[in-house]
């Protein structure tokens, strides 16, 4: 485990890297998850707001480090180098085989055993990743960690060594919700809580130059019975795509319309045949 030298408190960021579509995508053979090769991949836009949050918190402070977390293979590097242009201290990716296939429970898992680990302070996450849109795996990360969290935060007030934090959760229809969070907590961090900064081309290539850490399950007392589907509470069965064009208008009087329906209808229920 490592740290920056002087720095007492560390923020833990939770970061996926997420896939979106090409138009023409396929879905893999075995019929759960789409072809890799029709994948573009990026940063989870929401994890972009996170790493926002710490760093202001780290920049206010001092004495904060800032260190991002994915679990994934070893092209979410990508992604933990974006974090780190943006101003993360260091990256850990936690990946090996067995990993594969994990949920969201079992990703939070992962991740809570390096906040351990790495004797973090506060967790943030993402409200939601893009691709999956699991939405839980943050508070997933309280569960493990025995902490207490706020879901859905749009806005947040901490100061380095705080024993409490003051955030404002966003709840349906425009309702606000003010809450004191003892630390240390986990916060989900909602789009739109700041305003993500763009990397400099001097920080991406020194973010080029440092290094990730990469963790098995083993370096952080996991087995391959954690993570996985082993670890998982559940697993996709198939992935499709909606049949289209099954719907049709139907066209001219209000008597030709009801007489097309009930025609239509007999036919489903083969009524009259
Ligand atoms: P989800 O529960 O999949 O909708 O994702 C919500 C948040 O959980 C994301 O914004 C990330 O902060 C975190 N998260 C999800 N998957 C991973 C992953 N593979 N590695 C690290 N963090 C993740």
């Amino acid at each position: 485990m490592g740290s920056v030298k002087g720095c007492r408190w560390k923020i833990l960021v939770a970061v996926k890297q997420v896939s979106s579509l090409e138009e023409d995508f396929e879905i893999r053979a075995d019929g759960r998850d789409v072809e890799p090769d029709f994948l573009v991949r990026d940063l989870n836009e929401w994890d972009e707001y996170s790493l926002e949050e710490a760093v202001k918190i780290k920049e206010a402070g001092a004495e904060v480090e800032v260190v991002a977390v994915s679990v994934g293979p070893e092209v979410a590097d990508e992604a933990l180098r974006k974090c780190l242009a943006k101003g993360a201290d260091r990256a850990i990716r936690v990946w090996e085989d067995a990993v594969a296939g994990s949920d969201s429970i079992a990703v939070a898992r992962i991740v809570a055993a390096v906040a351990r680990r790495e004797k973090a302070d506060l967790v943030f996450a993402g409200v939601q990743s893009s691709d999956h849109s699991f939405a839980s795996t943050g508070t997933a990360i309280a569960g493990f960690l025995d902490w207490p969290h706020a879901a859905v935060v749009n806005q947040l007030a901490y100061v380095q060594g705080a024993t409490r934090a003051e955030v404002r959760r966003e709840l349906e229809g425009g309702v606000l919700q003010l809450m004191e969070v003892d630390c240390p907590a986990v916060f989900t961090i909602q789009l739109g809580i700041n305003a993500p900064r763009y990397a400099s081309l001097r920080s991406i290539k020194q973010a080029a130059a440092k290094p990730i850490e990469t963790l098995c399950l083993g370096d952080i007392g996991l087995s391959s019975a954690d993570a996985g589907e082993a670890g998982s509470l559940s697993r996709v069965r198939r992935m499709y795509v909606s049949a289209k064009g099954r719907a049709q208008m139907i066209d001219g009087t209000p008597a030709e319309q009801a007489a097309r329906l009930a025609a239509i209808i007999k036919k489903f229920t083969g009524a009259g045949a």
